[in-house]
């Protein structure tokens, strides 16, 4: 029998968020596609939340797949591993979408490469013995997911071995493996669990030994049946439980996930920790699946190249530190229309114009709108609706943090919580007025944190 979510505790759903469309039509049912091996890729060593990345390589070292580049900063940092076998160059600077000047380490391809199919036989393919995995303790699997490089695919990109060191204060009792994909247009988790099935499980599992976990449940909402299908047939006889969750946005937010699933609330300025929970995405899973199995670090991941501005839509496996113009140039390029390109999806993703940036280990998708898509109202006065407020996951008053931070009252928007805002767009989304409220609330999250450092 399968697992209603009304076992867990949750109802399925959350407060708050709205129904953006969709438009998962544009790559949902396109098979992962692994890119052509490029002739260069930079890789970032700050592409993850916590302390740079720090070089064990120098200029003309050679490197094979695999090989490490970066080691880890700190207790919250990682590692990064070379992608493709070439020689490094010296390192430089650049700009990632969402605005950041990281130092990036340029590896120029040598030598024969893993591509095509064996490549993706290597990362996702192949089998995944569920009854094997006994063999792996808790300590043995947070040093594997460490040394991997892992953080988190959803991109949030926070290192997962931190999630799973054991802690004595806050233990987790649940780990829940997040398959919602609730973002518009984005379908490389959807792919994942429909190409990457046994993986995603047996990662779950490792992760839910690590954490010392009672329960294991994968949240997946119901406009993927196929994958939730998949997943249950997978997880037979595991004891992992597949959730099905009501289609809403943003509920592959972590707070709004532990509500949906377990019921249980994470206190503003708080961490899923604190509930006893940790979570991941199913990304994720495979890739802590792949470091304790296969030994392996996290080279590659999928990302989706989709929206009506882009020509042949593709999921597409590609090597981290892949320029984004190399994905759009393997999907035929962008078309006439194309207004803008977006790191990630429209809700939470980045618009950005450096298409010779890096993909990294965060960056789930490429989503190229056309003008038509982008075409707006003016914006005009708030009519006081409440709308922003009703849609606001966070119970946050949308209107009051823009309205401070259009003032520049750090002390008034810090009073609204301006913090507690993830940026999730729901608000934006549902104005009437068109009031661009998440650039405002970003801007006045900005000015806090420049507060605070003087
Ligand atoms: S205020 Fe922040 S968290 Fe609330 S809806 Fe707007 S963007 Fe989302
Ligand atoms: S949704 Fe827009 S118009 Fe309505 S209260 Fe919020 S900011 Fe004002």
């Amino acid at each position: 029998m399968a697992a209603t979510v009304k076992e867990f505790g949750g109802s399925g759903t959350f407060k708050h968020g709205v129904h953006p469309p969709e438009r998962k039509h544009f790559s949902e049912d396109i098979p992962i596609e692994v890119i052509p091996s490029p002739k260069k890729v930079l890789m970032p060593m700050l592409q993850h939340v916590g302390a740079p990345s720090v070089p064990v390589v120098k200029a003309k070292d050679v490197v094979a797949l695999g090989d490490i580049v970066c080691k880890s900063g700190g207790f919250v940092s990682v590692p990064h591993h070379a992608p493709i076998a070439g020689k490094i160059l010296k390192s430089t600077v650049t700009t990632l979408p969402n605005g950041r000047h990281v130092q990036v380490i340029p590896i120029k391809a040598d030598g024969e490469q893993l591509e095509g199919q064996a490549l993706k036989d290597e990362i996702i393919g192949g089998e995944w013995p569920l009854d094997s995995l006994d063999q792996y303790d808790r300590q043995t699997i947070t040093e594997a997911i460490a040394k991997a490089g892992i953080v988190g695919l959803g991109g949030a990109a926070f290192p997962a071995h931190v999630k799973y060191t054991p802690n004595d204060e806050k233990p987790v009792d649940t780990v829940l493996i997040n398959g919602c994909e609730c973002e518009p247009y984005l379908t490389p988790d959807y792919r994942v669990m429909m190409e990457a099935t046994q993986a995603v499980v047996a990662g779950a599992i490792l992760a839910g030994k690590a954490a010392g976990a009672k329960d294991i449940i994968i949240g997946v909402e119901d406009n993927k049946p196929e994958a939730v299908k998949a997943l249950r047939q997978a997880a037979a006889d595991t004891g992992v439980k597949v959730a099905l969750l009501q289609t809403k946005y943003p509920q592959g937010s972590e707070k709004q996930l532990i509500m949906a699933v377990l019921k249980r609330e994470v206190p503003l300025g708080g961490l899923p920790l604190d509930v006893g929970v940790a979570v991941s995405n199913v990304g994720t899973a495979s890739a802590i699946a792949r470091a304790v199995m296969r030994g392996k670090p996290l080279t590659h991941r999928v990302v989706s190249v989709t929206g009506s501005g882009v020509r042949n839509p593709k999921n597409l496996l590609v090597p981290i530190g892949i320029a984004y113009r190399e994905l759009i140039e393997y999907c035929g390029g962008l078309t006439e229309d194309a207004a803008r390109i977006i790191s990630g999806g429209p809700m939470m993703g980045f618009a950005f114009a450096n298409l010779d940036a890096p993909v990294t280990k965060g960056t789930s998708a490429m989503t190229v709108l056309t003008a038509e898509d982008v075409r707006k109202a003016d914006e005009t006065a708030c009519i006081r609706c409440g709308r922003c407020v009703d849609a606001c996951p966070m119970n946050l008053v949308p209107t009051k943090i823009a309205l401070a931070s259009r003032a520049k009252d750090v002390d008034l928007a810090q009073a609204y919580h301006i913090m507690a805002c993830f940026e999730c767009g729901s608000c934006a989304f549902t104005c009437p007025a068109s009031i661009p409220l998440v650039q405002l609330i970003r801007t006045g999250k900005a000015r806090v944190m420049a507060s605070q450092r003087k």
